[in-house]
């Protein structure tokens, strides 16, 4: 029921409030010169936007030069500025100045905003001021005019080469001054962004100085970028690599080899290939190697042992033939002849037997 405020009614709650008036006072004092916690905006999220704008201008230039390359190829030379110039100069009415915002950073939820108005506790409240007028125009004359002018200027210098003029000329001292101005606008880039990295609030220099901030233009939002896809994307190429990295660690022959011994019963490994009764003078290594690569036809091969060494269950094959196989295999290797693991060798030095009684033919080794 609505109450007239002819009948003002004493209440006691009434009374409470004008008691507390003045603790309320007191901490709503207290909470302006309060510091608000500062506005955490993402560098990540600033710095792409920058990218995307500048792939935007490539796009458009590239469409642009497409469209001019049936004209005269001087055109696209001699007004190159100006048309980049214009093309800038379009964007910058369409994005910054209609909506505050380039399209790489409308891409990435973020809008310029009036830092002039947010200075010390305001610095997170939830109303951003929009930039003002002539904030918007100084940044388009900066950005837009700035880089025509100086891509006309420098165009113009170098082609009457104002360098190599007496130092006395006016002319060669306004050089001097561009060249000194461009070095310290690239130097005072350069701190800025340093400064840019540490806390993250004036990405450019030219940002800096109108005082325009890139904040989230939507606050509650979620992230467009889904990092699900990303995550598992790294995770794979963490673990290709690693796989990269730890394949020439292992010995897969060696292993094979091993898997064979394990599941192949001996007497296999040794009579499927039938070394066993290959001549004793004969390297089975070499005899397995030849039928495996068959050699130039007509030419007989030569099994003879080159330069015998011993195993230690007392085969003999070529130094060259055992070797390799230990090199690769390790000590997994199968002798063929007999199906023991080799895991030693010695040269065999072949004895000279006096004993005219001894009826065994001797090894004819070649050596
Ligand atoms: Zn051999
Ligand atoms: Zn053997």
């Amino acid at each position: 029921m609505l109450r007239l405020p002819s009948q003002p009614t004493p209440t006691e709650w009434g009374s409470n409030w004008k008691d507390i008036q003045p603790a309320l006072r007191k901490v709503r004092r207290s909470m302006a010169s309060l510091r608000t916690s500062s506005l955490k905006v993402m560098r990540v999220s600033q710095l792409d936007s920058d990218i995307l704008d500048l792939e935007l201008v490539d796009i458009l230039k590239e469409q642009l030069w497409n469209a001019l390359s049936l004209f005269k190829p001087t055109i696209k030379e001699n007004y190159e500025p100006e048309l980049i110039g214009l093309l800038n100069l379009v964007l910058f009415k369409l994005s910054v100045y209609d909506s505050s915002a380039t399209y790489g950073s409308q891409l990435q939820n973020l809008k310029y905003r009036n830092e002039w108005k947010h200075g010390g506790a305001f610095e997170s409240i939830a109303k951003d001021a929009p930039l003002t007028q002539t904030q918007k125009i100084v940044y388009g004359v900066l950005t837009v005019g700035g880089q025509y002018a100086w891509t006309r200027a420098n165009r113009y210098i170098t082609m009457k080469g104002w360098g190599e003029l007496d130092e006395s000329d006016i002319r060669y001292k306004v050089y001097n001054v561009l060249q000194k101005g461009e070095k310290y606008w690239k130097a005072f880039s350069l701190l800025n962004f340093l400064i840019f990295l540490w806390n993250g609030r004036y990405r450019t220099l030219v940002d800096r100085m109108l005082a325009m901030r890139l904040v989230y233009s939507k606050k509650s939002m979620n992230r467009q970028v889904s990092f699900e896809f990303l995550n598992r994307q790294m995770v794979w190429h963490a673990f290709t690599e690693f796989l990269l990295f730890l394949v020439p660690l292992i010995n897969i022959e060696k292993l094979k080899m091993k898997l064979m011994r394990m599941l192949l019963p001996k007497s296999y490994l040794v009579s499927s290939k039938g070394y066993d009764k290959l001549p004793a003078n004969q390297c089975a290594v070499c005899h397995d190697v030849t039928t495996e690569h068959s050699g130039p036809i007509g030419q007989v091969p030569n099994f003879t042992v080159h330069n015998p060494y011993e195993t230690n269950c007392g085969h003999h094959y070529c130094y060259y033939c055992i070797q390799s196989k230990l090199s690769v295999f390790g000590d997994e290797w199968p002798c063929l002849r007999c199906g023991e693991k080799v895991y030693e060798i010695k040269k065999y030095i072949e004895k000279v037997q006096d004993d005219e009684n001894d009826d065994k033919p001797s090894p004819a080794i070649e050596q």
